[in-house]
């Protein structure tokens, strides 16, 4: 529920296009101008990222950073099997094409193909990572046949005396059958048959995974673990089990190869408290024991002093229809020291903020313990983070070590950077074409960057550790809405304590119009401009974008009679407008202690209705203008990084250094994690 995707307004997210056409450069360049937006295909755009402040680390940090950075590159199997049974069946076969097919690589087919296999390496599988639904290479099944038997039969994942024709008969449904998997993750009735995520194996039903984890649940358990967080649950000859993820269990061959890296990381940990952490997260890979998991959690949690961090486990729910079971992600990183003194000050009021926030007392935390704020410059992506990552994270997850011992908010400021470099490399924006007046637009370029950021702070370091759930109240009880919930609330607190004069007393913000350009861009966003990310009579299904249409709708609609919010036509073209942006804060105000109540009660019915109502469903014509608007400029909806090489200098033997290489060829870099990488065999 923590990872807060581009969350932010879609200045950073919408931003991507067609490479500018070369400018001549007049000045003499101290340094190659490094370039941030490298490869564009389908609806995503591939971006680098820098490290800046590299060479101030010592060896021994940077040798950390780099055995951390090979655990995180070590999950990717897992991820790819995780969300969908036969992902790595496919991209092994791509893998074998790329590397081995012999025939023409010019031709039209054979680039269409390339797509196809860029948006598998993309979306970590055959279904899109961000709308989960599958997508289809643009050539025939004859094409697609010739191919894979145009290769080198040795690289492809065959069954034991299985012929190259019979695995082509089997994987082309897999591929190209509409029908066949089509959600990843789905909403419909029976969530469970009716998604391909690889969490379920065997006719298990929706009841029976509530009845085999309500069992297992101790009741007035103050210290739960995450049930069903690190497994497979499988229903065989009518028994129901666990499969769980560890090093002698299911994806014992990835895990291993993490403990590998993880221990050698420890050898050159910055101090002792890391080392005893990164010793619970071996022993939790080791046994599978949850209790385990969250010791690591509890000690990782408390680390406030160490410049180096990391994430590397199961740990987002996200991808599960039931909401339990997490995906494998990694994220290497270090302090940035400059940016991190604002986040501080925004951790070290979390307390009168959680005071003065505008829901019911009784929801309110008395204490705000240990609200770690940070800002990190990240080094290696892996798993659910690579290539597509958060901007911001904020973890651990289970409510009760977030209550007792706080919780590690963290916004990436390398990531951030890199999406508005992207954008500048880019002329024509969807700022301009979907503002309604050039007031608004200066008004988002001269603070939306700013607004951004605090936003994402706001939501990170104080939205997702505030409040709290009466006694009583499970941590589950809001089910499949929890999520979309969950970032509403985060968000909400944000938006609100945005236009707080007191953050202007603070020094965060920059003075009191600052705000407006991320109320903005929150409003068009969620009424308009995200819905350019949804194919057309579809519903609106990941949470972010729930939550921000949920919000969006809400304010509309509550502000309808006050027009606090206008709904303007001009030219054909609809833009909403704020005219009250006081009157909407106050409305943002009423939707958090709204959305705290059902957190805090419990009430999923609450919850159902104010999702169903206004996060789910999208008036077909105004999808339809977003569409066209959007697609007529040209812009690509979603980014995802290439990763650095962090590689070692060797003299004489020893690594004396570590040096940051920035390659710019996205096949390439996923070829050589295929090579690398790649842990598990590719079963069907
Ligand atoms: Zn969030």
């Amino acid at each position: 529920m923590k990872k807060l995707m581009i969350c932010i307004g879609m200045a950073a997210a919408l931003v991507g296009c067609a490479p500018k056409e070369k400018e001549t450069v007049e000045q003499p360049q101290p340094k190659e101008e490094f370039k941030y937006l490298v490869d564009e295909f389908a609806d995503l755009r591939i971006m680098r990222y820098q490290i800046p402040d590299w060479d101030q680390l010592t060896l021994q940090q940077k040798s950390y950073i780099y055995y951390l950075g090979e655990a995180a590159k070590c999950g990717r199997d897992i991820l790819a099997d995780q969300n969908f049974k036969y992902n790595l069946v496919v991209r092994k076969t791509i893998e074998a094409v790329l590397n081995s097919y012999q025939g023409d690589r010019e031709s039209e087919d054979f680039q269409n193909f390339v797509v196809y296999a860029k948006r598998v390496f993309f979306s970590n599988g055959i279904h899109h990572h961000y709308a989960e639904d599958k997508f289809f290479p643009e050539v025939s099944e004859a094409y697609f046949a010739d191919l894979v038997k145009g290769s080198d039969a040795s690289l492809l994942p065959l069954n034991e005396g299985e012929t190259v024709d019979d695995f082509i008969a089997f994987l082309t449904p897999v591929v190209f059958d509409k029908e066949l998997y089509k959600m990843r993750r789905s909403s419909e009735e029976d969530i469970i048959a009716n998604s391909a995520v690889n969490f379920y194996e065997g006719d298990i039903k929706k009841a029976e995974v509530e009845a085999f984890y309500n069992k297992m649940r101790k009741p007035n358990d103050a210290m739960p673990i995450s049930y069903g967080l690190n497994s497979k649950l499988v229903k065989k000859d009518g028994k129901i089990y666990e499969d769980v993820y560890k090093a002698d269990g299911l994806y014992g061959e990835a895990i291993t190869a993490i403990i590998g890296w993880l221990q050698k990381a420890n050898e050159v940990a910055e101090n002792d408290i890391q080392r005893n952490y990164t010793q619970k997260l071996i022993d939790y890979y080791t046994t599978g024991d949850l209790k385990t998991w969250d010791e690591y959690n509890i000690a990782w949690v408390q680390d406030s002093v160490s410049h180096i961090d990391f994430v590397n486990g199961f740990i987002e729910d996200y991808g599960d229809p039931m909401g339990m079971k997490a995906t494998w992600e990694s994220v290497v990183n270090f302090k940035d020291l400059e940016a991190t003194k604002r986040s501080n000050l925004i951790g070290e009021n979390a307390q009168w903020f959680e005071d003065h926030s505008p829901v019911d007392p009784r929801f309110k935390k008395e204490e705000c313990k240990g609200v770690s704020a940070k800002s990190i410059i990240v080094t290696t992506l892996g798993g659910d983070c690579f290539p597509s990552p958060p901007i911001g994270i904020n973890l651990p997850n289970a409510d009760w070590i977030r209550k007792d011992y706080g919780s590690k908010s963290v916004t990436i400021t390398n990531l951030m950077e890199a999406y508005d470099k992207a954008a500048d490399e880019c002329p024509r924006s969807a700022l301009a074409e979907f503002a309604y007046s050039q007031d608004e637009v200066d008004l988002c370029k001269k603070y939306g960057s700013d607004a951004d950021v605090v936003h994402t702070n706001l939501h990170e370091c104080l939205g997702h550790g505030s409040g709290k759930l009466l006694p009583g109240t499970q941590p589950g009880a809001l089910k499949e809405f929890s999520s979309t919930l969950e970032e509403a609330r985060a968000d909400l607190f944000g938006l609100y304590y945005l236009a707080e004069p007191r953050m202007v007393e603070l020094g965060v913000m920059p003075d009191a119009e600052a705000y407006k350009a991320e109320y903005c861009s929150y409003i068009r966003n969620g009424m308009m401009s995200q819905l350019a990310r949804v194919e057309l009579g579809k519903d609106v299904t990941e949470s972010h974008m729930q939550n921000r249409k949920l919000i969006s709708e809400w304010c509309y609609e509550h502000g309808k009679d006050a027009n606090v919010i206008e709904k303007k036509v001009r030219d054909g073209k609809t833009y909403y407008v704020i005219n009250d942006f006081e009157a909407l804060r106050g409305l943002f105000g009423e939707l958090l202690a709204e959305i705290q109540r059902i957190k805090s009660e419990g009430d999923y019915a609450a919850g159902k209705a104010i999702v169903e109502q206004y996060a789910v469903k999208v008036d077909p014509e105004l999808h339809k203008e977003v569409k066209d608007r959007y697609n007529a400029l040209g812009l690509k909806p979603y980014g995802g990084f290439i990763n650095p090489e962090i590689v070692p200098v060797e003299e004489n033997g020893q690594v004396v250094d570590y040096k940051v290489e920035y390659p710019s060829d996205f096949v390439e870099q996923h070829l050589k994690y295929g090579k690398e990488y790649s842990f598990l065999k590719a079963k069907h």
